[in-house]
């Protein structure tokens, strides 16, 4: 109860009412839950997120919630060879979904926030990584509700993170030709677990200055922010074509992290909301900052 007060005093700093915090966990739960074939979308049920035609219902529902925030969905195609997959696998083909929210003044800079959506075969991935997308659509929905941004915030859903994270890959590729001008990458893998009651984070091989942006806060909340060197996820792909990026997990390397990662048993009532509404409005909050500091 008593951090329920100040998480929602700080959100009232940034415009969102508690009435839009109640509001955004219960459509993070409606996100899972259809993610994970929990529950069903025009009468389809995405019980995992693997074939094309998994991922092309994932990427319609997607598209219809940001289209509920005033948003433009659109899809990026590729076709690549992928460093990290072999002769059989390659080309790897898939669709990246993203969307903008402008800058309301003048600005060539973006902040890139993503988190992939495909699953393995075996799994309904509610933690992995339905978890990090419905992080990432109340990061945009929250930040719709600020009257100013001086940068922009790119939103991206990528496909097959699971297979040698071919879409991190081929999207970066596509920034770094179309020469995007990034402050910063940022992406969402697995923020569903919490058995520990502490509400830590692990950040993924930050950079001196995303690393100070993010424990910026965490006195604030009395929470831990740990730093790893783990790499397996879409953040590194995002480095290695040259940009500054965050991998923000749970605390996946010191063990309260999902046991049924990569399980058929990582089902939408395995989810901590509490925990995932929790850092989601941390994330915003540093993206917030990140994106309103002075230049
Ligand atoms: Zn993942």
């Amino acid at each position: 109860m008593e951090f329920e007060e100040l998480w929602t005093k700080d959100a009232q700093t940034l415009n969102l009412n508690r009435a839009f915090i109640s509001k955004l966990k219960a459509e993070q739960s409606d996100f899972i839950s259809v993610l994970t074939g929990h529950s069903k979308f025009n009468g389809i049920e995405i019980n995992r997120r693997y074939s094309s035609a998994e991922r092309e219902s994932t990427r319609s529902y997607i598209k219809e919630q940001l289209m509920g925030l005033n948003l433009q969905p659109i899809e990026r195609a590729y076709e690549e060879n992928i460093p990290m997959l072999n002769k059989r696998q390659n080309p790897a083909k898939g669709v990246n979904l993203y969307t903008i929210i402008p800058a309301t003044s003048e600005s060539n800079e973006y902040v890139l926030l993503g988190a992939h959506f495909d699953t393995v075969k075996e799994s309904p991935g509610a933690s992995d990584n339905a978890s990090g997308c419905a992080l990432v659509y109340g990061v945009a929905k929250a930040m719709m509700k600020q009257k100013v941004r001086r940068k922009n915030l790119m939103i991206v859903f990528l496909d097959k993170e699971e297979i040698g994270h071919a879409g991190a890959y081929a999207f970066s590729k596509w920034l770094k030709e179309e020469s995007f001008n990034i402050h910063s990458v940022h992406t969402a893998d697995q923020v569903g677990w919490d058995k520990d009651g502490d509400r830590n984070i692990e950040l993924e091989v930050p950079s001196k200055s995303l690393k100070e942006a993010y424990r910026k806060h965490t006195n604030t909340f009395d929470i831990k922010a740990y730093v790893t060197r783990e790499t397996g996820s879409d953040h590194k792909e995002f480095r290695e074509a040259g940009f500054n990026a965050i991998g923000i997990t749970e605390e996946y390397r010191r063990g309260d992290t999902s046991p049924f990662h990569h399980d058929p048993e990582d089902k939408f009532e395995t989810i901590d909301f509490e925990y995932l509404g929790f850092v989601t409005y941390f994330v915003f909050k540093v993206i917030e900052g990140l994106i309103n500091q002075a230049p």
